[in-house]
């Protein structure tokens, strides 16, 4: 119900801020995030910095059978914390820290994806007594052509059955760029079970 309203609002007076909707319904802008995320998702609201959100979908319907299956990887990714393929374990290590983030993916010159490494593969690279400083990642890393992939255009669920199946915890999602008769994948993002954690909290509390 509230969704439809918010539509509404933005339908007739948008673009239109998350604070002047929040006004128009009486609420904080904090209770009116998830019901906006969800409208944004499902490609029915546009959000634009410092404009605001404006309409776009004709379909209603839409809203009512919006699901995982229905959500795309585009609309839910979080950015790619990469490092370089002559980057060291050691390097690697502070990146998962300072990133905070379970997988980090190799990529070479363009940002191209070359490989991945999640935290159990460092902490077996740290276990080795090996000097990490002079280690580097292309040595421990899992490599293409074995990375599990997922697109922006790919639906989340079956993004997550990847996850599930290939029981890891993150995809690289990539847009493959043509180079003669070889194809390459450019890294724009990442997606992970935080990720489906996030979505699945959004659309039962709307
Ligand atoms: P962890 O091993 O730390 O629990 P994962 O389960 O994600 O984390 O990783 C398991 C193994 O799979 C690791 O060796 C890692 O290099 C590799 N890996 C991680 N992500 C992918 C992916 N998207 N595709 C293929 N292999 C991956």
């Amino acid at each position: 119900m509230r969704q439809t309203h918010i539509l509404e609002i933005i339908q007739s007076l948008g673009p239109i801020t998350g604070n002047q909707i929040a006004e128009k319904l009486n609420l904080s802008r904090a209770a009116l995030r998830s019901d906006l995320a969800i409208l944004t998702m499902s490609k029915l609201i546009g959000a634009k910095p410092k404009v605001g959100y404006y309409f776009i979908g004709q379909d209603l319907q839409k809203l009512k059978t919006m699901s995982f299956d229905t959500i795309l990887v585009g609309d839910t990714h979080s950015l790619p914390i990469v490092v370089k393929e002559n980057s060291s374990v050691y390097d690697a290590i502070v990146t998962l820290f300072i990133e905070d983030v379970g997988t980090i993916f190799v990529v070479s010159e363009g940002n191209f994806l070359e490989g991945a490494i999640s935290r159990k593969d460092l902490l077996k690279a740290a276990m080795g007594g090996k000097n990490n400083n002079e280690l580097p990642v292309s040595i421990i890393m899992t490599r293409m052509p074995k990375i599990i992939l997922t697109t922006p255009e790919e639906s989340v669920l079956s993004a997550a059955q990847k996850l599930l199946y290939h029981q890891v915890d993150a995809l690289p999602v990539v847009k493959s760029v043509k180079e003669g008769v070889n194809t390459k994948f450019q890294v724009v993002g990442r997606f992970t079970k935080t990720n489906i954690a996030r979505l699945f909290v959004q659309l039962a509390e709307s």
